[in-house]
């Protein structure tokens, strides 16, 4: 547990996180983010900054009831707030019905919604990291195939810790960077915490995240030691590659960060909904945080 937490601490010391920061980590109900809010918890006391968490019912049966069941129970027994914020009650409409409406794959309607609502809500809270629980196994897949298609842009954002862009995005850490899954899930099992191992029905075994991450499996097997060194350099360079291209702007719609236009969440809503629902969603983070006695960014 020493070990995992330290490895934890390094990444929020690279960070430069002090007291009075505010993380806003994201709880999906699975393990890993289960394993990095108890790290978290642990190391608040002595860094003393402060912790909220945020956790998206994508209404997706019972695969989104269990794992909100999950995020509710592990974020109260660290007294940390949570944000759920409820798809169907702000969209009317859950992640298998989006895909549809809009004619695209359920995972890749989902990758988009999350990015946008974790980016709003820590944008709200005025928050120093969004802090998200991928471990070295997602990483090294997401670096490999961003370098298998050239995505050098893409690389440039695989890094432990990504930079804000005031007023529009907030900045990522990844305090699980170094650890591998199966530490991930040692480390949970050891601190007793409460995750589910439950797997979305939309999962996609063929998608080629996931059949990287078995071949950096594979590789390391026979590799030992293959993922941390990959890891190891991506972290030291991943800053040397370049930065996307297009001006940042600001979204007409929401005012959050766009690469051009309007973003691709209120451009996906108004398809599939008829309105862009980025102002709505961004109203309902600020109610949520009041609920929850959190500070709102730019009211007194
Ligand atoms: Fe979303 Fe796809 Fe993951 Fe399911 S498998 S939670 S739809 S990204
Ligand atoms: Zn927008």
């Amino acid at each position: 547990m020493d070990y995992f937490e330290r490895r934890v601490r390094r990444i929020l010391e690279r960070a430069r996180v002090k007291s009075g920061d505010r993380l806003l980590v994201a709880i999906s109900g699975g393990k890993d983010s289960a394993a990095l809010v108890e790290a978290l918890s642990v190391l608040r006391g002595s860094i003393g900054y402060k912790l909220a968490a945020i956790h998206i019912d994508l209404g997706i049966g019972e695969y989104s009831r269990k794992s909100r069941e999950a995020a509710l129970k592990e974020a109260s027994r660290h007294g940390i707030p949570l944000i759920i914020v409820d798809l169907r009650e702000v969209l009317g409409v859950g992640i298998p019905e989006l895909a549809k409406l809009t004619k695209r794959p359920p995972c890749s309607v989902c990758g988009l919604v999350k990015r946008y609502v974790l980016n709003a809500a820590a944008v709200e809270w005025g928050a120093s990291y969004l802090v998200m629980g991928h471990n070295a196994d997602d990483m090294a897949a997401y670096a490999l195939k961003a370098f298998m298609s050239q995505d050098l842009e893409s690389l440039s954002k695989l890094g432990p810790v990504t930079e804000t862009v005031p007023g529009l995005a907030v900045g990522r850490l990844r305090p699980l960077y170094m650890l591998s899954e199966k530490e991930t899930f040692i480390y949970s099992m050891l601190r007793k915490a409460s995750f589910t191992m439950d797997e979305c029905p939309h999962v996609n075994r063929r998608q080629v995240e996931i059949v990287l991450k078995r071949a950096v499996g594979f590789i390391e097997s026979r590799m030992p030691g293959f993922k941390v060194q990959l890891l190891g350099n991506l972290a030291r360079r991943y800053t040397d590659y370049p930065k996307p291209k297009e001006p940042l702007s600001r979204c007409p719609s929401c005012g959050l960060i766009s690469s051009g236009g309007e973003c691709s969440f209120c451009k996906l809503t108004r398809r599939a909904l008829g309105e862009p629902m980025g102002p709505r969603m961004r109203a309902y983070i600020r109610q949520k945080l009041h609920e929850l006695g959190l500070e709102v960014a730019g009211e007194n």
